[in-house]
């Protein structure tokens, strides 16, 4: 009797890449979502490049030239091209592992990430940053930085003023049975998005949830994209520890960016946008009226990984009057790409123009978007071009228009 060999699963890194790499039939559907083959026109900046790349790279048949990997560094990871892609080919682990194979890559400015990543240093760091005579320093010695300095990106998109962070309305006695929400905070957002933060807890406990803070720490996609897999997995394993501490049944955060890696770290637990929970309880919630047009910018990782656009859009509608504009999207990214407007400040300035520009065409009174990290870099765009739209994440406008009855 024969018997059919069994395929065995990948076990090295190399073997999981050329067998990721292999579901892709080099259709090309990808070609026209991709935002860096927008700006390059060229195979070697396009997903199917790119995979070509990591299964030569992976099988010993190229060497990481300087060259091939700047192709790979490139790359936003903004996911538009998984989305579209017929044979399911998951472009996203491809690129984490090729990566991590290769090791981090060269313009990776650690001592700016460190400080990102350290929640206390960094509200440090924007306490300073925001005072009226160190945001004219700062200002004047990014000027003096050359144009592709990582540190002159840095000082360009750190807000001139320190988030404002309202209090938290004392929550409710929920019922016995209220379902338990883990809010993790992240590094940069729990500084510089901490009114979304209290505003997501506002909302949720208005729906009913019982809402409990995790401590504030980085979620590890910032060393995960860059190649740090180590760091990466230490911080997925502290993920791993809180959430169990946490004992909550769904775990949220206001940043799609985290998601995605929450979601690798924790593949057994409920990781949501806190949007997709407060708009299943919509029905739960009044919001009073706004007569203001406002753009909706749409973050890759809202679309992407988050998949919550709709529900998005379903609470912004519940505002009474309030005149909503999508920004129109595909194929485009902002820029922002965690750390690429860091490490590749002039391509993410380009990207950062196609944005505004479309964004200017909807002549907003103010720009709503889920992400910090876009929310900043579009926001430094904006001075550069003389337009100027106050900007907030869209949870925090929903939290001042709810109706809290009396
Ligand atoms: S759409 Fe998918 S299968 Fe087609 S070239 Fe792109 S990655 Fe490959
Ligand atoms: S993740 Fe984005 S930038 Fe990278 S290859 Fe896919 S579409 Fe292009």
């Amino acid at each position: 009797m024969t018997r059919m060999a069994l395929e065995k699963p990948p076990n090295t890194r190399e073997q999981k890449i050329g067998a990721l790499a292999d579901q892709c039939v080099q259709c090309g559907l990808c070609l026209p979502t991709c935002p860096t083959y927008g700006l390059d026109g060229s195979e070697a900046e396009s997903p199917r490049g790119r995979i070509a790349i990591a299964a030569a790279l992976a099988r010993g048949d190229a060497e990481p030239t300087e060259a091939l990997r700047l192709h790979l560094d490139h790359c936003l990871g903004c996911l538009n091209c998984e989305r579209v892609c017929p044979a399911n080919v998951k472009y996203g682990e491809l690129l984490v592992e090729t990566r991590a194979l290769i090791g981090p890559i060269k313009h990776r400015p650690r001592g700016l990430l460190t400080l990102l990543k350290q929640p206390t240093l960094l509200r440090l760091a924007a306490r300073l940053g925001g005072s009226a005579g160190m945001a004219r320093w700062r200002q004047r010695l990014a000027a003096r930085l050359p144009a592709d300095s990582p540190w002159r990106a840095a000082l360009q998109t750190l807000p001139d003023a320190a988030a404002a962070v309202r209090p938290t309305p004392a929550q409710e006695t929920p019922s016995p049975d209220a379902v338990t929400v883990a809010l993790f905070p992240g590094c940069v957002a729990s500084i510089e998005d901490a009114d979304a933060e209290e505003a997501a807890m506002t909302l949720m406990r208005a729906a009913g949830y019982r809402v409990v803070r995790l401590p504030a720490f980085c979620c590890g996609a910032i060393d995960l994209h860059g190649g740090e897999m180590d760091a990466a997995e230490a911080l997925a394993e502290r993920a791993k520890e809180t959430w169990k501490a946490s004992r909550a049944t769904h775990l949220v955060t206001v940043t799609p960016g985290c998601l995605g890696t929450l979601r690798r770290a924790l593949p057994n637990v409920a990781v949501d946008d806190a949007a997709s929970l407060v708009a299943s309880r919509i029905g739960q919630l009044r919001f009073r009226p706004l007569a203001r047009r406002v753009a909706l910018h749409l973050p890759c990782t809202q679309v992407n990984v988050a998949r919550n656009e709709g529900a998005l859009q379903t609470l912004l509608r519940a505002i009474p009057e309030l005149d909503l504009q999508v920004v129109p999207r595909a194929p485009y990214c902002c820029g922002a790409a965690g750390t690429h407007m860091l490490e590749f400040p002039e391509r993410a300035a380009r990207l950062r123009e196609t944005t505004l520009a479309q964004i200017a065409t909807v002549a907003p009174q103010q720009l709503l978007s889920s992400n910090i990290g876009c929310r900043l870099h579009l926001a430094a765009g904006m001075d550069a071009e003389g337009r100027h739209w106050p900007h907030m994440h869209p949870l925090s406008l929903l939290a001042r228009q709810l109706e809290i009855s009396p």
